[in-house]
């Protein structure tokens, strides 16, 4: 069956022929792919049709596809049992590589995904502290949430929702939506509220209105507001963990967060979330606490295994340096190729997350993010899907590389984008 036939298919079994909005195409136009299998930095759909790969399952996947260590982990453990109910030891390894990565997680709680992480992460924030406020940015998105639903990025963006129908008016109205990377907004809101915020959460690199890096001060000022209110600061890293370094973004911008939120890199590819702190906020968390949270297949073995396999080869081989000279090499190639064809881009990196915006602006917040030629993303985007190259289809989305992705696949990508982009 082709592509088009199986999609047609889909539709008629599953909203919009998908399990998360963005696969859809609905913001790119054309014809859905349908994935048959992955290899490496290659994926190929059910026509046979061959790409490589910058999207990487949305970030989990910094090996790879199908990386020999993690598919030999998922081998072993299969032989041993699926899901047990019942603590394994491999959370416990897990448990132990999270915390040496990361110095201000001392304790943590696996979940099965990043909205799962961030959802109980704010419970526990308003838990600690009492407050029931909380603060996030306008185009970062922390999963479907319905607190966190607000002014979103990601598919929320991408399909242009504005509110969210299914979110009770009371719900939305506790979430206080600021402009990223703006310290005298955070500085108004907290002089305002400052003693009913629970927490601020936020990206601590922003990748869901596409790649958008802090501005020097950003973060200290949430750091230092915070803290003078006594709310919790919660970096949501699950984009960021073990993907911009090992101790994730927290230790690229020396801070400290009260509470970080993981998932992608941290399963590897399966459905695998945590939220980590201090052990005195941890510690309020049920059992050991009063507030509540848990789950049938949390700490499930097989996500788990395969999240070590993945962290021990990325702790043991290091690639961040690798990573960073491969991103910039494709971000510097790619930069050329779209000058020379005149068309004005911004492009925004950090190590190996980054996306191109189709504006000659300086791109720091959902509205500068906003301000990229949407019509252009699509038509780039079709051109390299064409040509061989799939990339989020979303202009409100992070780019992603992995350490299967060559000097020479990317100088592969590069002719096939040089292509596409002569064909626009
Ligand atoms: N937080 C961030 C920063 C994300 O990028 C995402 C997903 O893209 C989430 C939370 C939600 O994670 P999940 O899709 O695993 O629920």
């Amino acid at each position: 069956m082709t592509n088009r036939e199986l999609f047609e298919k889909a539709r008629g079994l599953m909203p919009g022929g998908v399990s998360s909005p963005v696969r859809a195409f609905k913001a790119v136009g054309g014809d859905p792919i349908i994935v048959s299998h992955a290899k490496g930095c290659r994926i190929w759909d059910v026509e046979g049709k061959e790409y490589i790969d910058f999207l990487m399952s949305w970030g989990p996947l910094i090996l790879g596809h199908c990386h020999p260590r993690v598919v030999k982990a998922l081998e072993d453990q299969l032989q041993k049992g699926l899901s047990y109910g019942i603590t394994n030891a491999h959370e416990i390894t897990l448990a132990q590589m999270v915390v040496s990565a990361m110095p201000s997680v001392q304790m943590v709680r696996f979940v099965s995904s990043g909205t799962e992480a961030t959802m109980s992460a704010i419970r526990l924030a308003r838990g600690y502290t009492g407050r029931k406020y909380i603060v996030k940015f306008e185009g970062c998105y922390h999963g479907h949430y319905d607190g966190l639903l607000v002014s979103a990025g990601s598919g929320v963006a991408t399909l242009g929702i504005p509110g969210t129908p299914g979110v009770p008016e009371e719900i939305a109205s506790l979430t206080l939506v600021l402009p990223y990377n703006n310290v005298e907004a955070l500085k108004e809101a907290f002089e305002k509220y400052g003693e009913d915020i629970a927490c601020v959460i936020v990206e601590p690199i922003a990748g869901n209105m596409g790649t958008v890096p802090p501005k020097d001060g950003f973060l200290e000022a949430l750091r230092e507001l915070t803290r003078k209110y006594s709310a919790l600061l919660i970096f949501d890293e699950v984009m960021t963990n073990f993907r911009v370094s090992k101790g994730g973004a927290q230790e690229l911008y020396s801070i400290e967060p009260d509470i970080t939120c993981m998932g992608k890199v941290i399963g590897g590819g399966m459905p695998l979330g945590a939220y980590g702190g201090r052990k005195e906020i941890m510690e309020k968390v049920a059992p050991e606490g009063p507030i509540y949270q848990a789950g049938t297949l949390s700490g499930n073995p097989m996500a788990v295994v395969c999240g070590i396999a993945t962290l021990s080869e990325v702790f043991e081989k290091n690639p961040y340096e690798q990573l960073e000279q491969t991103s910039k090499y494709l971000c510097d190639s790619l930069s050329e190729i779209l000058s020379r064809k005149g068309i004005p881009h911004t492009i925004n990196r950090v190590g190996s997350m980054l996306t191109v915006f189709f504006t000659d602006k300086e791109v720091y917040d959902y509205s500068t993010a906003k301000s990229s030629d949407l019509g252009m993303f699509a038509k780039f985007f079709r051109a390299l899907l064409r040509e061989g190259v799939l990339i989020p289809p979303s202009q409100f989305e992070a780019w992603f590389l992995s350490t299967a992705h060559t000097r020479e696949d990317i100088d592969q990508a590069l002719s096939r984008i040089e292509r596409a982009v002569s064909s626009i």
